[in-house]
């Protein structure tokens, strides 16, 4: 995997939304402070987006976010 092309996010700010919430990839929950990135994972159950992925071209991907460490194995800082 290419890390280099994630986007980084961060550090969290307290009260940004997914503070609390479980990252996907450790089930620990993103903190302030944390940096993390979003994971591409494909067109989701939308048929639209489905179609554009079988033909190969671009559509709006769903993404879930997870720690910068749990996707590239980098710490930060
Ligand atoms: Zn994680």
């Amino acid at each position: 995997m290419n890390s280099t092309a994630l986007d980084k996010f961060g550090p969290k700010k307290a009260d940004h939304p997914s503070v609390g919430k479980p990252c996907p990839a450790c089930g620990k929950n993103f903190t302030a402070g944390n940096y993390t990135t979003l994971v591409t994972l494909g067109p989701g159950d939308d048929k639209k987006r489905q179609e554009r992925a079988r033909s190969g071209r671009a559509y709006s991907a769903v993404a879930v976010e997870v720690h910068w460490a749990c996707a590239t194995g980098q710490t930060v800082n």
